[in-house]
């Protein structure tokens, strides 16, 4: 999985599947005893471009991360779950009827809102028992959806030991009861671009996903004959008010939006009359509105781009993404601008801050030989700043969750 041009920099290595399945197979012996069914693994995702509209119901642009999550599941005849975690020092445990809505708190809910969701839809008959054991390499709350790892590998096992669907359309089920898993068992927003990533997505390609249909398209991701990579760049900010910041931008979104013809929303090309239809003069709600027409129209050019395989052709358009993240919705923080303006100034292709915002990671587009130049101007800008020390991840588009044994 590992790109050679990578080696010898600053960058977390993508852990390799043996080492994920081998720390998870040892936790689930030291903790259970015994020997799991199997081990399946599930990748955290980043958006290439596309952001605060997917929950609108227009189409975003992930690709699976090298980093992923490692389960291993048993399923037994008790009327218990029981869940451990390298990442985690609490253990949890509880019967079925311990797990529903906003139950058990923590990050067991991640976990064991899962078999509840798919009993709730009719996925599988009935919460059964099972004994989890979980490793990760995906970075928890830098925004690389490592909560979508977690719940989307939980989903494939169960799937599998209990004879669901575990094909493309099967997945899309899959995908349905794990954002209820994380909607209702954990009670957190989100709008399915992650779970569908984990699932769906295709080494080397990244997917085009309509967020109103979740019908996919497979764009070729070609970095090495393009001569360009990815750089995830993990800024480790604190969190601050994620949750009201988030939830107030995506209420103006989903308001001034709601003013505005689907067809206006996605397809005009006179970006000032639509604006003009919504007819608001408060100006965050005009420059939210407008920060929605201008990504959904980025996301069409950058799908254009990729079809003629133009990959180094897009980094304006993601910089141009976080422009508007940053000025017209107001979502970006210091760490992400001090991340992305630094690697532009070191000649990065691209950058853009990924996600909902106040914090997380950014990513950057960059022609193969400058990556050392942006990791290290990256790193002292946010030294210089007095920010936290940033974390490099390889942004190699990487496949779907899967069984390993
Ligand atoms: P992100 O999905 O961007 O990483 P979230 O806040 O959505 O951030 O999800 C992070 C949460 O998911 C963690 O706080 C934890 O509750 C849960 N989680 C993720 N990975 C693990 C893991 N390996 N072990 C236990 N819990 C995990
Ligand atoms: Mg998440």
């Amino acid at each position: 999985m590992r790109a050679p041009t990578m080696n010898n920099l600053d960058l977390v290595a993508p852990a390799a599947p043996d080492e994920l399945c081998g720390r998870v197979d040892d936790l689930f012996r030291q903790r259970f005893g015994g020997a799991p069914d199997g081990v399946w693994m599930a990748p955290g995702r980043v958006n290439l471009i596309g952001e605060h509209i997917d929950y609108i119901g227009a189409s975003v642009m992930p690709f699976a991360l090298p980093y992923a999550t490692a389960v291993a599941v048993r399923v037994h005849n008790e009327d218990r779950v029981r869940l451990a975690s390298t990442g985690h020092q609490d253990h949890w445990e509880g019967g079925g009827a311990d797990i529903g809505p906003h139950r058990p708190n923590g990050w067991a809910g991640y976990v064991a809102g899962v078999p509840w969701a798919m009993t709730y839809h009719d996925t599988i008959a009935r919460i059964p028992g099972l004994d989890i054991a979980v490793h990760s390499s995906v970075p928890q709350g830098a925004g690389l959806s490592s909560s979508a790892a977690l719940e989307t590998a939980t989903a494939l096992a169960i799937a599998e030991l209990f004879g669901a669907a575990t094909d493309d359309s099967g997945r899309r089920t899959l995908a349905r009861d794990c954002i209820t898993a994380e909607n209702v068992v954990v009670g957190a927003a989100t709008g399915g671009m992650d779970q569908s990533a984990a699932l769906r997505a295709r080494a080397g390609h990244v997917m085009l996903l309509d967020c109103n249909t979740f019908g996919v398209e497979h764009l070729k991701l070609d970095c090495r004959p393009a001569g360009v990579v990815f750089l995830v760049i993990n800024t480790n900010a604190p969190h601050r008010l994620v949750e009201g910041s988030y939830g107030l931008r995506r209420s103006r979104v989903e308001r001034v939006c709601a003013r505005i013809g689907r067809s206006a929303l996605l397809h005009t090309d006179d970006v000032d009359a639509v604006l003009n239809c919504a007819r608001t003069d408060d100006p965050p709600l005009r420059r939210a509105l407008r920060h929605v027409l201008t990504e959904i129209r980025r996301v069409s050019a950058v799908a254009d781009l990729l079809r003629a395989d133009e990959i180094a052709a897009i980094g304006p358009h993601l910089s141009a993404s976080h422009a508007s993240l940053r000025d017209d919705l107001v979502v970006s923080s210091p760490e992400l601008d001090t991340a992305v303006d630094a690697a532009l100034d070191a000649g990065a292709l691209g950058a853009r801050m990924i996600g909902g915002g106040f914090g997380g990671s950014a990513l950057a587009l960059v022609r193969t030989e400058r990556l050392p130049d942006v990791i290290e101007a990256v790193g002292r800008a946010a030294l210089d700043h007095r920010l936290p020390k940033p974390d490099f991840l390889c942004g190699i588009p990487s496949g779907a969750a899967r069984r390993v044994y």
